[in-house]
C-alpha cells in the first residue's frame, strides 16, 4: 500500500528501509525478504508450515506510555509463544504496524527490542505493512513442524499428567502494580514487571516436547481458561492440585487467596501447559533440562469433562465464589 509520507522527515519507505530491512541470514530458508511484493520461502520437505497471528493494541494490551523496547520484544514474544505451543521451529515473521507518527527514537527502540529477540530465536523479519494510525502492532509468525509431531490441543488422554513450565502469576502481579499501584519491594517489583513486559517464549521447550507431550497450549489468558481449551478440544476433564502450582517469585509475597487467583487465572505468563502420559515423565524432565526451563506436574487429565481444583487435602476449591469465575469450566 502506498501513502504519501508519515511525516515530512521520514517517508514510509525510508522508515521501512532504515528500521526494518536487514540482510537475510543464510540457511534461514528465506529466499527473498523485505522489499518485494511478497517474501519467498523455500518449502521444507515433509514439514508443515505453522502460522499464527497476534496483535497488540494500545489501551487494550499495553498502556499508552509503554516502553518501546519492551513492546518490540513482547509483540514478537507472544507470537513465538504460539509457535512454541505447537512445537514448531521459528522461520520468519511479518510485521504490520500502524503508527501515529514516525517518531525515530520510538522506532529505534522498538526495532532494538524486536530484533534482539528475533536474533536470539533465529527468526527472520520477511515483510509487513506500515501505515499511519493509532498504535497497533500485528505480527504473523511462520514456523516449521512435522504434521505428525505438532503439539495440538486435541491430543490429551485420561490419565495423562498435566505440566506447566516456569512459574505462574507474576505477570498478573505486574499488571496490578501498574494499574492499582500495588507496592512491593524494588526487587520483587522488577521481577513482576519484567514478567509482564518481557515474557520468555518457551520455544526450545516446545520443540523438545515433540513426540513426548500429547497436547500443549501457551498460557496467555490464564491457566484455567487455557487448559480449558485443551480439555474441550480433547473431550476430557482435569484435576489441578493447587498446592503443586509453581508460584511466581514475586507472587509468593502475596496472601494465599491472591496467590491462587493470579496463578490460576492471571494472564500474560506465556508459559507452556502440556499433557503427557505418566510413562513419559523421565523424557519430560529431560526435555525441560535440555531447554533450560523448569517444569512442574500440576495435576492429571480425567475421563469426565469438567475441571476440578483441589487443595493439599484433596478437597475441592470452588472457583464459583471466585471473582475470576467466568474462566471456570464446571
Ligand atoms: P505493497 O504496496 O506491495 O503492500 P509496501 O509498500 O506496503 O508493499 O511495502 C514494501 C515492502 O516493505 C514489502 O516488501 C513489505 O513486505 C515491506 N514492509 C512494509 N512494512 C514493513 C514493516 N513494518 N516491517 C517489515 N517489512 C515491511
Ligand atoms: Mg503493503
Amino acid at each position: 500500500m502506498t501513502f504519501c509520507t508519515i511525516v515530512n522527515m521520514l517517508s514510509e519507505f525510508d522508515l521501512i528501509k532504515k528500521y526494518f530491512t536487514r540482510p537475510t541470514r543464510s540457511g534461514s530458508g528465506v529466499q527473498l525478504g523485505v522489499g518485494d511484493d511478497c517474501a519467498l520461502i523455500a518449502p521444507v520437505a515433509d514439514q508443515s508450515l505453522a502460522i499464527s497471528t497476534d496483535m497488540l493494541v494500545e489501551g487494550r494490551h499495553f498502556l499508552p506510555d509503554a516502553d518501546p523496547v519492551s513492546l518490540g520484544h513482547k509483540a514478537l514474544a507472544v507470537n513465538l509463544s504460539d509457535l512454541a505451543a505447537m512445537g514448531a521451529k521459528p522461520l520468519g515473521f511479518t510485521l504490520a504496524l500502524a503508527l501515529p507518527d514516525a517518531d525515530e527514537a520510538w522506532l529505534d527502540a522498538f526495532a532494538r527490542g524486536l530484533f534482539a529477540l528475533a536474533d536470539a530465536e533465529q527468526i527472520e523479519l520477511i515483510g509487513g505493512d506500515t501505515t499511519r494510525g493509532p498504535l497497533n502492532i500485528c505480527i504473523t509468525v511462520l514456523g516449521t513442524v512435522s504434521p505428525h509431531a505438532a503439539l495440538r490441543r486435541d491430543g490429551a488422554r485420561a490419565g495423562d499428567d498435566i505440566w506447566v513450565s516456569g512459574n505462574l502469576g507474576d505477570a498478573r502481579l505486574g499488571l496490578e502494580i501498574l494499574t492499582n499501584n500495588l507496592s512491593l519491594s524494588d526487587e520483587l517489583m522488577t521481577i513482576a514487571l519484567q514478567r509482564l513486559h518481557q515474557p520468555s517464549p518457551r520455544v526450545a521447550l516446545g520443540q523438545a516436547l515433540r513426540g513426548i507431550a500429547s497436547a500443549a497450549i501457551d498460557v496467555s489468558d490464564g491457566l484455567v481458561g487455557d487448559l480449558g481449551h485443551i480439555l474441550q478440544r480433547s473431550s476430557v476433564g482435569a484435576t489441578i492440585e493447587a498446592a503443586c502450582l509453581p508460584l511466581g517469585t514475586a507472587l509468593r509475597s502475596q496472601g494465599e487467596q491472591t496467590q491462587l487467583e493470579f496463578a490460576l487465572t492471571g494472564g500474560d505468563d506465556y508459559e507452556l501447559c502440556f499433557c503427557a502420559a505418566p510413562v513419559q515423565k523421565e523424557k519430560v524432565m529431560a526435555a525441560a533440562s535440555k531447554a533450560g526451563v523448569t517444569v512442574t506436574r500440576i495435576g492429571k487429565i480425567e475421563p469426565m469433562p469438567g475441571l476440578n481444583i483441589v487443595d493439599a487435602a484433596g478437597y475441592k476449591i470452588n472457583l464459583r465464589s471466585h471473582p475470576f469465575d467466568h474462566f471456570a469450566l464446571s
